[in-house]
């Protein structure tokens, strides 16, 4: 997509200024599939049940258990916008509400409050981790308000603790957009081991995939009111109706959705879950490499992240610092590119994309954080298929564009 000219900090270099030191393109976020999901799925092929069924229990049962939810508080759904969705419907929010949420996020978080009708309120962000600003958060309620709904940025999770604690004292439902919180912690507990709601993304670039995927976690009572809406309002699911001793009767309660996750997707996961944590040790060394290499450069500002949380390194976010470079962000971008390496912006705020600016009348300055970071940021590559070779290569290429254009 172009950006629009006038968001552009500063024209594209041209021409670039060094041959590539990479014979070969570097893929900012390739999914890792081993032959044990490939396995998996073959044998879901064959097993004569493909949609939502016994492997897809047993991927919610592994996942709930291994984020520490309550028992039966985890739904696994066909994306984390359809968690999202859900959770909003099954919270009872309702046109004419007002939802708080963060400009620093990707379009599914905003578009499911557009989806219930009511009205997405965005509030700037931290300028250290670009999450939700909880004094931003308590200064933007109204008699309107029905839920607030943070994002866990980069991996990072939000201050919790204060935004539970405006949501108790006005009643206001939080649900937590998980999906780069896969494995993260806020003070010792585990996203999607607490009351609030939790929606959870296995899309092909997140920390564990299922190609296209998501889950809900949360209470049992309300995961249970979620798995009716979200398979069509139905009072029992084709697992149970289909499966030796079911039944063919069953009720619509609701008009629901079609959310489901199927067991070819839940195989994937089944394998995924297992093999997390190995991929999570190589995030975190591919991390250490980059904090070392560029730690001490004065044009370059590291990702925060503060001792209260376990960060779930989703993203590398690294951020310009302009004063120290003759060029912006996009011809950054673009000389990285040049030396074959694949970056890519996160996010691109939501103030600034044409429906949103038009509708709720946002300027670029209406978040000044939010708009200020997302003219100076850009993601690394950060996964488990990078080899040490790779990441050589990501820092040599970083290190030679800030040396090139160094003010
Ligand atoms: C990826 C992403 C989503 C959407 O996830 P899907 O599973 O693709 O629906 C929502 N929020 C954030 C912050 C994301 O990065």
């Amino acid at each position: 997509m172009a950006i629009p000219a006038h968001l552009t900090t500063t024209p594209p270099a041209s021409p670039p200024s060094a041959p590539p030191a990479r014979r070969d393109f570097l893929p900012f976020s390739p999914p890792l599939i081993g032959e044990e999901e490939i396995a998996e799925v073959v044998d879901t092929l064959r097993s004569g049940w493909i949609t939502s069924g016994p492997k897809t229990k047993r991927f919610e049962q592994d996942f709930g258990g291994f984020v520490g939810a309550p028992t039966g508080g985890a739904l696994a759904l066909n994306s984390c916008t359809a968690a999202l969705h859900t959770a909003l419907v099954t919270a009872g929010i309702e046109p004419g509400a007002e939802v708080i949420t963060t400009p620093m996020t990707f379009a599914a978080s905003v578009n499911v409050i557009e989806h219930v009708g009511a009205r997405p309120v965005l509030v700037d962000v931290e300028p250290d981790t670009l999450n939700i600003d909880p004094a931003r958060v308590a200064a933007a309620v109204t008699p309107r308000t029905r839920a607030v709904l943070p994002v866990h940025f980069a991996g990072h999770p939000v201050a919790l603790d204060e935004i539970n604690e405006i949501a108790r004292a006005h009643g206001l439902t939080v649900i937590e957009d998980a999906a780069h919180a896969l494995p993260a912690s806020y003070r010792g507990r585990r996203i999607g081991s607490g009351t609030n709601p939790a929606a959870f993304s296995f899309y092909a670039t997140k920390n564990l995939t299922t190609g296209e995927g998501g889950m809900l976690t949360g209470e049992t009572a309300f995961v249970e009111r979620a798995r009716i809406v979200a398979l069509h309002g139905m009072s029992r699911d084709a697992w149970k109706r289909y499966d030796r001793g079911g039944h063919w009767f069953y009720e619509v309660v609701l008009p629901g959705f079609k959310y489901n996750m199927p067991d070819i997707q839940a195989a994937l996961g089944l394998w995924q879950l297992r093999k997390l944590g190995g991929f999570q040790e190589r995030r975190h060394a591919v991390v250490r490499a980059y904090d070392d290499a560029f730690g001490d450069n004065d044009a370059l500002e590291l990702p925060a992240r503060r001792v209260e949380v376990e960060h779930a390194w989703h993203l590398y976010v690294l951020r310009l610092r302009p004063d120290a470079l003759t060029i912006g962000r996009d011809a950054f971008i673009e000389e990285l590119r040049h030396r074959n390496i694949g970056t890519s912006v996160h996010f691109i705020p939501i103030h600034l994309h044409p429906y949103y600016r038009a509708k709720y009348q946002y300027r670029p300055d209406s978040f000044p954080i939010a708009f200020g970071n997302y003219e100076r940021m850009l993601s690394l590559p950060l996964n488990p298929r990078l080899s040490d070779a790779d990441v050589t290569d990501v820092i040599e290429a970083v290190l030679d564009v800030v040396r090139r254009y160094r003010r």
